[in-house]
């Protein structure tokens, strides 16, 4: 995190906490105060009391006066302290909504900062790369070899590139509600068999294993499913190691046709399986942070399954990683 940002998060916590202790101590100098003058009250009217203890014609004795004082002494004192913890007890609720709220805000603002980090990067990267490569075919007349191996390079450059402005451009039209869905009936199967080898041609080097289940309809945008499948297939790819295997399955049943990419990564620890799925949230631990990424994708993901009546969540994989399940309700 940047300092500015580390000393503003500092500055307002103790701004924060002595305008709380402030509050807490007036309403207590409050409280106190008030017991004061009713116990001065009380005095008083004992002192008046006793005063008419001289006068023969009162028609009260001395006894029912005094209880009658400490009486109204007791229900002042009660009345200040309810009133007193009813307030405090207000305090505290408010204190504690405007800490988690002011937290959540700081937590986005650095979550958005290092998204923008890293999506400068990841922009930049693939638009150097792909130009490098060409202006060095422009230079040099290369053997074929060389060429296609340049062209092959700036095509992936390339399509990362793609993928990554088709979930900018995704998440945002989702969101801001501008997004054209086009729900028709498709084979969740062959779409996900085609994903498959998209991806085998993109990483020869990497096992994929399948178990298809044919037939697998759902109502849905091509596009969007599209999108989740490969935002699913790209983390598998990103955080296991080259020679563990990539596992995809699609089953069916009477309601429920279920999704599965799994892979023998390190897995994801349980307290951050939710988190995950919001907006920019990366894993904090160093093996998953050297991976590129924007936090964009899993969001994106959970965004499309609501949109098509499913869930997505993860478990852990046996013996190891991480398998995410996405469930459609036909
Ligand atoms: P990105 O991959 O761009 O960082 P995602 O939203 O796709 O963003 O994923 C959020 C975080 O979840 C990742 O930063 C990573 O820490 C973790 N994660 C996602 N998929 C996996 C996986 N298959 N194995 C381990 N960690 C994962």
């Amino acid at each position: 995190m940047p300092d500015i940002s580390r000393k503003r998060i500092r500055r307002a916590t103790i701004i924060y906490w002595l305008m709380l202790f402030y509050i807490i101590s007036a309403l207590a100098w409050w409280f106190i105060s008030l017991q004061k003058q009713s116990r001065l009250l009380a005095d008083y009217k004992l002192m008046q009391l006793s005063a008419t203890l001289d006068d023969a014609s009162s028609p009260f004795s001395y006894q029912e006066g005094y209880k009658a004082i400490l009486a109204d002494k007791r229900t002042d004192s009660i009345k200040h302290l309810s009133e007193g913890l009813f307030f405090l007890a207000l305090i505290i609720i408010a204190a504690v909504f405007v800490f988690r709220s002011v937290r959540r805000q700081f937590k986005l603002q650095q979550q958005q900062q290092n998204f923008m980090m890293a999506v400068t990067h990841e922009l930049k990267t693939p638009i150097s790369v792909a130009r490098l490569n060409l202006e060095t075919m422009q230079k040099y007349s290369l053997d074929p070899e060389k060429q296609k191996r340049l062209i092959r390079t700036t095509l992936e450059e390339i399509s990362r590139l793609n993928f990554l402005t088709n979930n900018i451009l995704t998440a945002s039209q989702l969101e801001g509600g501008g997004y054209q869905f086009s729900m028709e009936d498709l084979d969740l199967s062959d779409l996900l068999k085609d994903c498959l080898q998209d991806f085998r041609n993109r990483f020869p080097e990497r096992i994929f294993s399948e178990q298809i289940m044919a037939g697998a309809d759902v109502k849905g945008d091509p596009l969007l499913l599209q999108i989740l499948i490969n935002n699913l297939l790209e983390n598998a790819i990103k955080y296991s190691p080259k020679e563990s295997p990539i596992e995809a399955a699609l089953k069916k049943t009477d309601s429920i046709i279920e999704l599965k990419i799994a892979d023998e990564g390190p897995g994801i620890p349980d307290h951050e399986k939710k988190k995950i799925f919001t907006k920019f949230y990366r894993i904090g631990s160093e093996t998953t942070r050297k991976a590129k990424g924007t936090g964009l994708g899993l969001y994106l993901c959970s965004k499309i399954a609501a949109d098509h009546n499913a869930d997505i969540s993860v478990t852990n994989n046996h013996p190891l990683g991480s398998s995410f399940v996405v469930r459609f309700f036909i």
